[in-house]
């Protein structure tokens, strides 16, 4: 089952009468790797619209991948990681790298008209409660907090629901009192019981974090994401092991290694992207890791497309899920597309049981839908 072609495209959302750049704010970065007649898709992480690990994809794995087996896949991987070590390896050619994993799974499951979850063991559920994920309130005041997260409550009805904050990322501790109130105010909304967590996308000091994190204690959330700077490792771990509330990390991680030191530092739940670190190969080996050691494992995922269903596929296998897997905004862009991706039904997420990621594609959409870059 030989490699005979590999392409490297962005997918764009939105309005196709508006400009290509409009559309290209959100888009998918796709690799598409044929063999015995098939197509696997595969998704890069979309950082700055993954446009630099599709070029790494084209440029410095495409002719290695060329005339290889499928089904050698984890040697191929692992033989690229290493040629391109010192590109990185976190970031740009993990993300590739995802894409290609991704791609190849796709790939064998068709190939054994098999959903990818049969082929890594089975799962023990196909139905996954999911939280919403609803971001950019930072920019909020209060009352725009309550009313978005009060909208995606009666559009979604999610199992749970995390805010998040985004926010200038080269600012900490910018209005604590502000994100204290923030907080309440959603406890208030949902009422006590409800699954509330509360992403700070990395903008607190050390101090500023414990203050945030006693009062979500108080107000009873269940999880306290990347409080400090992800690059910190040893302060997400002081925050992790001083606090009660669960602290979680690693949507920044790009490598299993990089995984075991966010473990080795104090944290107890982590969250690696699928599309980001090694794909279906590298998400087991870190629920492999987490495992060993006793963590939660969470993956955190925002592409609703080929990443979540790539996501979906892993996190079923896994034994100990311990909480609802991520939902995130606008998710519903890529209906016409992916005409059967997951989508919310009654707090859960479908687990697609098709062969490979199980996903079926409109090709007419996505031909139109589908920008290739230069070069
Ligand atoms: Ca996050």
């Amino acid at each position: 089952m030989k490699i005979a072609r590999v392409e490297t495209f962005l997918v764009r959302w939105g309005d196709l009468s508006q400009p290509v750049e409009a559309g290209l704010g959100a888009a998918t970065a796709v690799v598409a790797i044929h063999a015995d007649g098939m197509v696997g898709y595969g998704e890069a992480s979309p950082m700055q619209g993954g446009v630099a690990s599709l070029a790494v994809v084209a440029r410095d794995m495409a002719p290695t991948l060329i005339g290889t087996d499928v089904l050698d896949h984890a040697v191929t991987v692992d033989r690229l990681l290493h040629k391109l070590i010192k590109l990185g390896p976190d970031g740009i050619v993990t993300g590739a790298l995802a894409a290609v994993d991704i791609a190849l799974w796709d790939l064998k499951g068709k190939a054994f008209r098999q959903p990818i979850h049969k082929l890594l063991g089975g799962a023990w559920r196909l139905r996954l409660p999911f939280y919403a994920s609803i971001g950019g309130n930072a920019a909020r005041d209060v009352d725009g907090v309550v009313r978005t997260v009060e909208a995606r409550l009666r559009a979604e009805q999610p199992s749970a629901i995390k805010i998040r904050w985004d926010g200038t990322r080269s600012e900490i501790d910018r209005d604590i009192a502000g994100d204290i109130a923030k907080a309440k105010a959603v406890r208030r909304l949902v009422g006590d019981g409800y699954p509330l967590a509360f992403d700070a996308n990395n903008r607190y000091s050390i101090g500023a974090a414990i203050r945030v994190g006693r009062a979500l204690e108080e107000l009873g959330y269940i999880w306290f994401e990347e409080p400090v700077e992800y690059y910190h490792f040893k302060a997400m771990g002081e925050v992790a092991q001083r606090l009660d509330i669960t602290v979680s990390a690693g949507e920044q991680c790009y490598t299993l290694q990089s995984v075991a030191a966010l473990i080795d530092s104090g944290v107890r739940m982590v969250q690696p992207d699928i599309v980001k670190m090694g794909g279906v190969t590298g998400l087991m080996q870190c629920a492999a890791l987490c495992h060993a050691h006793g963590v939660e494992f969470v993956p955190h995922q925002t592409q609703p497309s080929i990443g979540n269903a790539a996501n979906l596929q892993v996190l079923s296998t896994v034994m100990h899920a311990t909480k609802p897997a991520e939902l995130a905004d606008g998710w519903s862009r890529v209906a016409d597309t992916f005409v059967d991706a997951p989508r919310p039904e009654g707090g859960c997420l479908a687990v697609p049981d098709g062969p490979g990621l199980g996903l079926t594609i409109d090709e007419a959409m996505l031909a139109r839908r589908r920008v290739d870059l230069a070069g």
